[in-house]
């Protein structure tokens, strides 16, 4: 079983790297910092590399003992991969990961590619860090209250605040026991969800004042550059949500969303349920889930936009 061979593969590793996807998520953020706070507790330490820690998860545990790209080993025993489908989405730290002895991935993404030497994927979780409440369970970490505000700050922002309809009856179950242990799940909700930074709103007013209506007002369209962000003093994170505005909106089937990158635009889809959104980004290079998926298209804003445009129409 995967489980067993992964609970081997950490006992025997004297070195492990922790890694998760570019621009990373609350998901990303928990499920990696928890993985990382639960090895402590296993007598392992792990680098975790996270080349950019948005703002608005600094407050959680062991936060700052992440790493910068540049400060990891040459080479690790042991790699493991959080909340990514590919081993692209690994952007940028690719090497470390295929360098490494021995590799697992866990993950929740449906288009998982099985790229790791173990995977354990499971696309019913609403979060990679749902996954983690079991795995810990069978290798018998303990969850603490520290691992526990982790774990749902993963659970929080994936589900859009438990409101998806990918939410189990474990997520609840998980979320009744760490707040009977005394984490305030209020807070950490209102810190990872609620709470929105200055240039976050500002960058929501532009995408906002942009947002185009088509296809009978089904399928909606902004996108933000380079240049808003800087304007608005924007931080990594700071587009987190932007593109779920549009999609809470009457009669919308899909949002969509474009954002200018150093490798072109990056587009965020949300869909409705009528679409499945995850498709439409593979067939760019990109995926996802059904209702959340996201892919880079290099090419201008304007040939990005038709393309998009063009292949969510052909799937409404
Ligand atoms: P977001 O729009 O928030 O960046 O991403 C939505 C979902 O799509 C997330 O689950 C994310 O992991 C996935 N996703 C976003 N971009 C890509 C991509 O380029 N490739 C793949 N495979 N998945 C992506
Ligand atoms: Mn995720």
């Amino acid at each position: 079983m995967t489980l067993d061979n992964i609970l081997e593969e950490i006992k025997k590793a004297n070195s492990i790297v922790l890694l998760t996807h570019k621009s990373p998520d609350g998901d990303a953020i928990g499920s990696s910092l928890a993985f990382y706070i639960a090895l402590k507790q296993f007598g392992k330490t792990a680098d975790l590399i996270i080349e950019e820690m948005p703002r608005v998860y600094k407050f959680l545990p062991c936060a700052n003992e992440a790493r910068k790209i540049e400060e990891a080993k040459p080479q690790y025993d042991l790699a493991i991969a959080l909340d990514c489908a590919t081993e692209q989405r690994i952007e940028g730290q690719e090497e470390i990961f295929e360098n490494a002895k021995v590799t697992i991935s866990i993950d929740h993404h449906e288009s998982n590619k099985m790229f790791a030497d173990y995977n354990f994927v499971n696309p019913a979780a609403p979060a990679c860090a749902q996954i983690l409440i079991g795995i810990f369970e069978y290798i018998g970490i303990e969850i603490t209250t520290d691992i526990g505000a982790c774990i749902l700050t993963g659970i929080i922002t994936d589900t859009g605040g438990f409101k998806y309809s990918t939410i189990s009856p474990e997520t609840f179950e998980f979320t009744a026991h760490i707040l009977s242990k005394g984490v305030d799940v209020s807070d950490i909700y209102k810190k990872v969800l609620q709470i929105k930074t200055r240039s976050h709103f500002k960058l929501s007013q532009i995408a906002t004042a942009r947002l185009e209506f088509l296809e009978d007002e089904k399928i909606t369209f902004t996108y933000i550059t380079k240049e808003d962000e800087r304007k608005v003093e924007a931080e990594p994170g700071d587009h987190e949500g932007i593109v779920e505005i549009a999609r809470d909106i009457e009669g919308v089937e899909v949002a969509i969303l474009l954002r200018e990158t150093d490798e072109g635009f990056k587009a965020s889809l949300r869909s409705n349920g009528k679409v499945n959104v995850s498709d439409v980004c593979m067939i760019f290079g990109g995926g996802g889930h059904p209702r959340a998926a996201g892919c880079t298209l290099s090419y201008s804003l304007e040939e990005s936009k038709q393309k998009i445009i063009a292949q969510v129409k052909a799937n409404l």
